[in-house]
C-alpha cells in the first residue's frame, strides 16, 4: 500500500508491479508512493515537499530502460510522468513541436506526421518510450546516421528542480547564444539534474520512401570500407547502416525463421538504408555504390530489397533482438562506442576472450556502424560471470577515444565503469553540477555517479 504524504497531489492507492522494474530487470524495492502528475504545477509541489524532508525520488518515463536508472528503491517517491502526454501546440510553418515529456515516442511522430512534417528519432520500444525519458537518456536509435540523437532532436527544455523550481528554457530558436545553453544540462543526464516536464522538438522533412539493402563482408575493416564508400557516393543518403555478425545473423533467422538474404555463412553483414530523391533514382544510386563496393571487394554479396515486403524482412532480421534476449538469457548486454578504427581490434579481442573463457555462451556483435556504436549481446552466464563479463569488455574500451555506453545511459548498472571512458576530471565536474542544482541528492539518487 502507499503512503499519502500531506499537501502532495494524487497518490496511488496501490503499487502497481509496473512502477517496479524496467527492461534492464534489475529489482530495487518498492517505493512508498507513485506519482503521476498532470501539470508542471503539481511536479513542483511535489519536488518541493520532497525537498524539504529529504526524500528520495525516482523519476520515471516509459521504463524501457536498459540501464535501471528509473528502478525505485524502498521507500522513494516515484514520479512518473505519463499523465503528462499532451501534444501542446505544432507550427505547421516552420515544423516545430511543444510537447510534455510524458507523450510516447509513437504519439510524437504521428503528430509530426499528421502535420506533414517527420520526427526522426526511432526506437524499438517506440510504443512505450516516452519523448522525456529520450532526452533523459539521449536516445539513439536506428536514423542516427542522418539526423543525430535525441540531443540534436531538441531546441528546448522545460525541467523542475530539485527545490521545485521551474526552469523553463523552452526557446524554440535555432540559434540562440545569449549565455549557455541550458538544454543540454538535462539531455542525457538521466533524471540526476531535475524533471523534463516539456521539451520543443525540431521537425523534418518527411523524407522519401527509403531503398533497402543487405550485404555479406568479409571482416569489420571491409565493413568500414563499404560505410565511408556510401558516406560520399553521389545519390546515397544513407538513413541507416546496422551491421551485424555472421553469428547474429544465424541466430536471428533460426529463431525469427528468415533466411539469410544474401550468401549465408559470411562473418559480417550490414543492413543499409539510403533515402535522398525519388526511389527509383535512389536504388539506382546505391546498385552502382554496391557494385563498386563489390568490385573493390568490400562486400562479397549484396541484394537489394525489390519490395516493401522484402525490406520489412531485412529489418525483422536486425531487429529480432527480443527473441535472442529470450533464448540466451540471462544475458549481459552493451551499448560501446568507439572510432571506426578502434572498432576491429575491440571486437576481435573481445571474440577471442569471450570465445575462450565462456565457449558455451553465444557472443553476437551488431548495432548502428554509422553512429560509432557497437552492440554485444553475450549469455547465457551465470550470475557470478556477469560482473566479471562487463569487467573484460570495458576494459577494452579504456584508452581508445570510446564509451561505456552509446545510448543507453549509465544508470546503476554501468556506473562502476563510468571511469573507464570519463576522466576524474570530467567525473568531478558531474559530481559538482549535480550538488549545484540537488545540494540534498534527492534526484534519482545513485544513479550515473555516487
Ligand atoms: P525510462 O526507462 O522510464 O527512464 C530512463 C532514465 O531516464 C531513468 O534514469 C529515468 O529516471 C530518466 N527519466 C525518464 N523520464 C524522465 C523525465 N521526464 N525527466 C528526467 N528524467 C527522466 N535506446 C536507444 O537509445 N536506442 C535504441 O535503439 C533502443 N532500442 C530499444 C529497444 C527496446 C525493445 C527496448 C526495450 C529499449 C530500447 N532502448 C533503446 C532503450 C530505451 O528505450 C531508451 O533508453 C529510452 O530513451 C528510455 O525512455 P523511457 O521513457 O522508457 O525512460
Amino acid at each position: 500500500m502507499t503512503e499519502r504524504l500531506p499537501s502532495l497531489p494524487t497518490v496511488e492507492a496501490q503499487i502497481e508491479e509496473r512502477y517496479l522494474k524496467d527492461w534492464s530487470g534489475l529489482a530495487r524495492g518498492t517505493p512508498r508512493a507513485v506519482f503521476r502528475p498532470r501539470t508542471t504545477d503539481e511536479v513542483s509541489t511535489l519536488l518541493r515537499d520532497c525537498h524539504a524532508r529529504g526524500q528520495p525520488v525516482t523519476i520515471q518515463g516509459g521504463l524501457t530502460g536498459l540501464a535501471g536508472g528509473a528502478v525505485p528503491a524502498d521507500g522513494d517517491v516515484v514520479v512518473n510522468l505519463e499523465r503528462m502526454n499532451a501534444i501542446e501546440h505544432i507550427d505547421a510553418l516552420e515544423g516545430v513541436m511543444c510537447v510534455q515529456a510524458g507523450a510516447t515516442l509513437q504519439a510524437v511522430q504521428q503528430a509530426a506526421a499528421d502535420a506533414g512534417w517527420y520526427f526522426p528519432l526511432d526506437l524499438g520500444a517506440r510504443g512505450s518510450c516516452q519523448i522525456g525519458g529520450n532526452a533523459a537518456t539521449n536516445a539513439g536509435g536506428e536514423r542516427v546516421v542522418r539526423y543525430g540523437t535525441m540531443r540534436d532532436q531538441v531546441l528546448g527544455v522545460e525541467a523542475v528542480l530539485a527545490d521545485g523550481t521551474v526552469l523553463s528554457s523552452l526557446t524554440r530558436l535555432v540559434k540562440n547564444s545569449a549565455g549557455l545553453d541550458l538544454r543540454f544540462l538535462f539531455i542525457g543526464s538521466e533524471g540526476t539534474l531535475g524533471i523534463i516536464t516539456r521539451l520543443i522538438l525540431k521537425l523534418q522533412p518527411v523524407p522519401p520512401e527509403p531503398v533497402t539493402a543487405f550485404a555479406a563482408a568479409e571482416s569489420t575493416q571491409a565493413l568500414t570500407k563499404l560505410l565511408r564508400g556510401l558516406k560520399r557516393a553521389p545519390g546515397v543518403n544513407l538513413t541507416a547502416f546496422e551491421f551485424m555478425s555472421g553469428e547474429f545473423v544465424d541466430t536471428a533467422g533460426r529463431l525469427s525463421e528468415l533466411p539469410c538474404p544474401v550468401a549465408p555463412g559470411q562473418p559480417w553483414y550490414v543492413l543499409i538504408e539510403s533515402a535522398e530523391g525519388h526511389a527509383s533514382h535512389d536504388a539506382g544510386a546505391l546498385q552502382t555504390a554496391l557494385e563498386h563496393a563489390l568490385e573493390q571487394g568490400d562486400i562479397v554479396d549484396c541484394a537489394l530489397a525489390a519490395s516493401l515486403a522484402q525490406a520489412d524482412a531485412f529489418w525483422r532480421m536486425r531487429q529480432s533482438i527480443p527473441e535472442m534476449l529470450t533464448a540466451l538469457a540471462p544475458t549481459v548486454n552493451f551499448d560501446c562506442g568507439l572510432p571506426w578504427a578502434e572498432m576491429g581490434g575491440f571486437i576481435a579481442r573481445l571474440q577471442d576472450t569471450l570465445q575462450r573463457r565462456y565457449p558455451d555462451a553465444r557472443h553476437l556483435f551488431f548495432g548502428h556502424m554509422g553512429d560509432n556504436n557497437i552492440h554485444l549481446m553475450t549469455g547465457p552466464h551465470a550470475g557470478p560471470d556477469m560482473h566479471a563479463v562487463e569487467a573484460e569488455v570495458y576494459a577494452q574500451l579504456r584508452g581508445r577515444d570510446g564509451t561505456i555506453s552509446a545510448e543507453h545511459g549509465i544508470g546503476f548498472i554501468k556506473k562502476p565503469f563510468l571511469g573507464c571512458t570519463r576522466s576524474a576530471a570530467e567525473i568531478e565536474v558531474l559530481r559538482r553540477l549535480k550538488s549545484a542544482l540537488d545540494a540534498k541528492g534527492i534526484l534519482n539518487p545513485g544513479r550515473v555517479i555516487d
